[in-house]
């Protein structure tokens, strides 16, 4: 049994064999050989190596001979690694001692070179990587070995243990067989955790190099409670987990009662209490669950999950389906929030050295009208249908807004002209999420209709700390007071202005958390559709009066840790239910 750290990025607990994905998402996974089987398994690998050698030479002269021997010289450079002795011994080593299957062998060892040069900071090394990963895919073409099936054609249960998984990727797993997962790299607030919360997969990232470890035929449990990953668990904690899976069955299944009641405190306050969706086919989820309507919509997905760049239509087609499914309840269309960790079909930025400073979100569609106006189309078109809102992201400055407005009045005077129904009159938004906003709220709040605070960013930005690196996961925190005043400010200018200000980052959708955000003012929360029952319960079990007085004594506090050890403490006074043993 191995036991392995990392960082919980989505709930609950996963139980299943391991599927390990190598970095470009092949999958090869542990495989031992018999010991009689070694040697043949090795020849095997000797005849691959001969193949692809002969391969490797060809290409070498006939590129020479039609761009020169320079060019001719990368595939010499090839063949030099591919015939590389500390490269034989070491497979050598892992098919005949430890009894590896040749392929896996060959992804390991090529993967851990790749990784070294990578890691020497060296462009020319870096390219050697590629150089090194090319002979790997060569050799387990020749080897029989690569699937090239992509994750959908699973056809039974697994937990995906991978390197990294980018968001894109983890929303196209296929949920049907797809139990959980964990990734060697990531961050608490990375985009990737986000559509894990979406799928209602368990998962832990950033727990570090573990792939190697991973045992032929593994087990795995994914604890996306508490960061925990256990391999090849013993029969006294696999039992543990089996138990602690019925209990959140059965507390899932108790909670789903909550669905028609309104989320109301134990006193009679109302709190709006919307979904964040990525995909137009959870509205239905949404709208099951209870939802008092869609607080955001990340439509920036849409572009994520399809083979090709999305056309107006495709827009419109989305957010009609979105908002008729909603029958009349608020739709807040967030408009594109592209770049950083979330890339799109065409490459729309160079390589940035500091991309969640870069040219993202509202800069890059303002800088991408192509982009920008076909979305703002669809949007305008498609509130025909229903209560649509706008909302613009990462708004830093008032020209900002003011451009994207300015953009939004152009399109529908484009629309009129052309005799296209579409609605103008939408209430438009902006995403309360960079700390310059925040200074300069009391000018924004003249020129929109309502605010949501985007904690997710809201804490990157004022703490300085990459919601996705793992290296700096421990300094990611939504709670530190830092951005406790930030919110609590941001709630003051927006009511004193009467300007309604909801909360749709993750912070609304841990419990405790949602009761301070409450406490603090806010009476619109927007979160995960898979968190909607627990946080209703956590608002139904309270009165006003005690979300104040949480209030009150976290603002008091000057650490992260002592806000959130003090509201684990107070959720498990007012509802004990939802504290898991
Ligand atoms: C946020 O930043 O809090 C937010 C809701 O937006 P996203 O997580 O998509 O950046
Ligand atoms: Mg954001």
């Amino acid at each position: 049994m191995i036991e392995l750290q990392g960082i919980p990025v989505s709930p609950g607990v996963a139980i299943g064999p391991a599927l390990v994905l190598d970095a470009d998402g092949y999958r090869i996974p542990r495989c031992l050989v018999a010991a009689e089987d070694a040697a043949g398994e090795f020849a095997r690998l000797t005849t691959a190596v001969d193949a692809v050698s002969a391969r490797l030479e060809t290409n070498r002269l006939e590129t020479s001979a039609v761009a020169g021997a320079n060019t001719g010289d990368i595939f010499a450079a090839q063949l030099q690694m591919l015939h590389d002795p500390r490269l034989h011994a070491e497979l050598g080593r892992r098919i005949q001692e430890d009894f590896q299957s040749s392929a896996y062998a060959v992804s390991r060892v090529l993967n851990n070179y790749a990784t070294a040069l990578r890691r020497l900071d060296n462009p020319l090394l870096a390219d050697r990587a590629e150089d090194v990963l090319d002979i790997e895919k060569q050799l387990l073409l020749e080897l029989g070995a690569v699937s090239r099936q992509p994750l959908s054609d699973l056809t039974e249960p697994v937990i995906v243990l991978s390197h990294v998984l980018t968001p894109s990727e983890t929303a196209g797993l296929d949920r049907r067989y797809v139990r959980g997962f964990c990734t060697e790299t990531g961050g608490p607030g990375g985009h990737t955790a986000i559509v894990a919360k979406g799928l209602e997969l368990p998962a832990v990232v950033g727990i570090g190099p573990f792939l190697d470890a991973i045992g032929s035929a593994a087990h795995v449990i994914v604890d996306g409670d508490r960061g925990r990953v256990i391999i090849d668990p013993d029969a006294a904690t696999l039992e543990h987990y089996q138990l602690r899976l019925q209990q959140r069955q059965s507390l899932t299944a108790r909670l789903a009662e909550l669905k028609d009641l309104p989320a109301e405190t134990s006193d009679g306050l109302r709190i709006q209490l919307s979904a964040n969706i990525e995909f137009p086919q959870e509205a239905h989820a949404c709208l099951e669950r209870g939802a008092d309507g869609i607080g955001l919509y990340r439509t920036e997905f849409l572009y994520l999950s399809s083979a090709d760049e999305p056309s107006e239509e495709d827009h419109y087609e989305a957010y009609s389906q979105v908002v008729r499914e909603m029958d009349g309840r608020p739709v807040v269309i967030r408009t594109l929030d592209l770049g950083a960790d979330k890339m799109g079909h065409r490459p729309l930025v160079e390589q940035e050295h500091n991309p969640f400073l870069g040219l993202r979100s509202i800069r890059l569609s303002l800088r991408n009208l192509d982009l920008f106006r076909p979305q703002l189309r669809a949007i305008l078109r498609a509130a025909v249908h229903g209560d649509i809102r706008v909302m613009f992201p990462l708004i830093t400055t008032i020209v900002e807004l003011r451009q994207a407005r300015m953009l939004l009045n152009v399109v529908a005077e484009d629309l009129s002209e052309s005799g296209i129904p579409y609605r103008s009159d939408i209430p438009v938004g902006m995403m309360v999420e960079v700390p310059a906003a925040v200074v300069m709220l009391d000018h924004f709040v003249r020129e929109v209709d309502f605010f949501s605070i985007g904690t997710n960013d809201l804490a990157q930005y004022t703490l300085a700390v990459d919601r996705s690196n793992e290296y700096v996961a421990d300094l990611y925190q939504s709670c530190d007071p830092a951005v406790l005043r930030l919110i609590a400010r941001s709630i003051e200018v927006a009511d004193a202005n009467d300007t309604p200000i909801a909360v749709c980052g993750e912070m609304s959708s841990n419990p405790a958390r949602a009761l301070l955000l409450i406490g603090l003012g806010v009476r619109n929360l927007s979160v995960p559709p898979s968190t909607l029952h627990r946080v209703k319960k956590a608002i139904r079990s309270v009165t006003m009066e005690q979300c104040q007085q949480i209030a009150e004594r976290v603002m008091k506090f000057q650490t992260a840790r002592d806000v959130d050890l003090y509201l684990l403490d107070r959720l498990g006074d007012l509802v004990p239910e939802l504290v898991l043993k």
